[in-house]
Parts: C-alpha cells; structure tokens; sequence
C-alpha cells in the first residue's frame, strides 16, 4: 500500500528537522524509486533557483546586466525587490501555497487553488503580477474560482506555478492533465495562449521526470505547441528581454534550453536576457531541473537558497510524486 502522502509530509519535517530530504531517507522509508524522485526534486528546486536567480535582473536589458555583472551567475539577491541571496518572489511561493491546497485536497482542485492563492495574497507576499491580483480579487468577489476568458491577457503568472499540477498528475492521461492545469490557471489566467504554454511545460516536465532526453522533449511537446500555436516559433531570432506575456516568456525558455547541455548554463543563459528574469528562470527551472536531476543544480545555488523555501519544495516534490501514484514507487508492503 502506498504511504498516506500528508503522514510523508509530517513525518517528514519531524524526523528531519532542518535537514534535507535525501534519496537515501525516502528509499529507507518506503518511498520511490531513487530516479524519479532525484528528477522530481531538480524540477522544484530548480523552480526555486531559477527565480531567485533571476530575480535579481528581473526588468533589466542584456546590456544593463553585462555592464553590472558581467555574466549574472550567482544568487546574490538585490534587484528591484532588494532581495536578500537566495529569497524567492512569487513565482515560488504561489507554486508552494498551490502544491499544499492540492495535497490537502487529493487532487487538483479549482476551489481549493482558489482559496489558497486568496490566502497567498493575504500574506503579503514580495511580488504580485496584475493578472494574478485581479483574479484573486475576482475570487473574492464574487466566491467563483475561475475568471471569465480573457482574449488579451496572455500573461506568465499562471504557467510559472504550475509544477505541483505536473508532479501531482504524473502518470496520467493527457486529458486529464490538461483539465488538472486548467483548474489552478483560469483562477487567474484564462487565455488559450496561456492555457497551451502550461499544458505544454507541464507535459515537457512529466516526459522529463519519465526519463525523456532534451531532444525528444523537442519533438514531442514543444514540436505539437508550435504546430497548434505557431505565435510561439521564434524564426531564428534571438529573443532577449522577454516581457511577461507567455510567448516571448516560453521563446527565451526554448532557446537558453536547447541550446545548452546542463542545469547551470541553460539557467545563466535564460535570465542573462533579462526581462521577466526571474520568470523565465523559474520555468527552465522546473524543465531542466526534471531533465538533469536535483545533483545537476550547483551546490552553492542549492545552499544560498532561503533554507525554509529548500525544505518545503523538497517535502512536496516527494508528497505530490507519492499522491501522483506514479510508476517508479516501491510498494512497501
Ligand atoms: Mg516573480
Ligand atoms: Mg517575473
């Protein structure tokens, strides 16, 4: 029988305090396989530096972050939010309030998402995009969960906190895991661009936690994206200081991804083109991270990285794999 995810999680914080969450530990304590978890642990964790990364040079152009840093390359904090090094912004912690609302549910489900994005907002969080603020207030109220559709606002905020909807339906049908991103993105977002960026993110991270290499998740989810959504083909330019709208946001992320070959340069690439930086990092963050693997993401980004914020995505990475009942778990008894 399968552990009961939301005793994983307490156990979890009880018996490891302030420690990381290993392989090692899940393997002893019935978990699954040490693969998919070491993958699902890279996608969470890269989210996680991926925004702290970027943070720093959120709004910047290419030539502004040269001329200050060189090549950005560390979480040092700063940028316009006067970050401390290694602090989050939104993009982390609404994933976080989203993957705790979908444990306590069992699922994914559009009211708790609701709910717990209305308590995110409450809590004052650092960074809140415009989108995402009209559509918790929407919630509020009116007490409905979902916005009506929006034909022009094709904005990033509801694709960058899609990782729990990925590791939450792992191993199900493609219908269902759309339906499963629907239900958290039209909270906020309802917009058929929006909609078919965090499917298509949210397919390339489970085909990447499955074992999928970087150029089948090319031809496989990125290939069917662009044939439905052609808007989202870059023609062989460069996309540097990309805005918040989800195009440009996912033609940087495709680029700095299939142009490099590891964790490290594919982050350093996406958020040294400034723009939505810290975005753009937290979405590579969650593919690559899923691609190379927790141990791929360098050791001095892993320990600059707001401590509390590392234990509570590696903790969830591990409940969601478990409430996913994907393949890859050892039974236990
Ligand atoms: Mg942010
Ligand atoms: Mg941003």
């Amino acid at each position: 029988m399968l552990a009961n995810p939301q005793r994983l999680l307490s156990r979890g914080i009880g018996k490891l305090g302030t420690r990381p969450v290993t392989p090692a530990w899940l393997l002893q304590n019935d978990g699954p396989q040490e693969w998919l978890i070491e993958r699902a642990m890279g996608a969470y964790l890269g989210l996680a530096v991926g925004d702290a990364l970027g943070a720093t040079v959120e709004f910047m152009l290419p030539r502004e972050i040269q001329v200050q840093y060189g090549v950005h390359d560390r979480l040092r904090g700063g940028g316009w939010l006067r970050l401390r090094p290694g602090q989050v912004t939104d993009d982390t912690t609404m994933a976080l309030a989203l993957g705790d609302a979908i444990l306590a549910a069992g699922e994914v489900d559009a009211m708790a998402a609701a709910r717990a994005f209305d308590a995110w907002l409450r809590s004052k969080p650092v960074d809140v995009g415009n989108t995402v603020r009209r559509g918790i207030l929407h919630f509020r109220a009116t007490g409905q969960p979902w916005v009506a559709e929006q034909p022009l606002a094709a904005g990033n905020g509801a694709c960058m906190r899609t990782l729990p909807v990925a590791l939450a339906t792992l191993g199900r049908d493609e219908a269902t895991v759309r339906r499963a991103c629907r239900a958290q993105t039209w909270v906020t977002h309802r917009n058929p661009l929006s909609d078919a960026a965090t499917e298509c993110v949210v397919l390339l991270v489970q085909a990447a936690l499955a074992g999928a290499s970087s150029r089948e998740l090319l031809l496989g989810p990125v290939q069917a994206l662009l044939k439905a959504h052609p808007e989202f083909r870059s023609r062989g330019r460069r996309r540097e200081n990309p805005s918040g709208y989800i195009v440009e946001t996912l033609q940087a992320v495709f680029q700095a991804l299939f142009d490099t070959d590891n964790f490290q340069d594919c982050l350093i690439d996406v958020v040294n083109r400034g723009g939505d930086a810290d975005t753009t990092g937290a979405i590579i963050g969650m593919i690559a991270g899923a691609l190379y693997g927790v141990s791929a993401i360098p050791q001095s980004w892993q320990r600059t990285l707001d401590q509390h914020i590392r234990q509570r995505c590696q903790v969830q990475a591990v409940a969601l794999i478990q409430l996913s009942g994907a393949k890859g778990w050892s039974t236990g008894s």
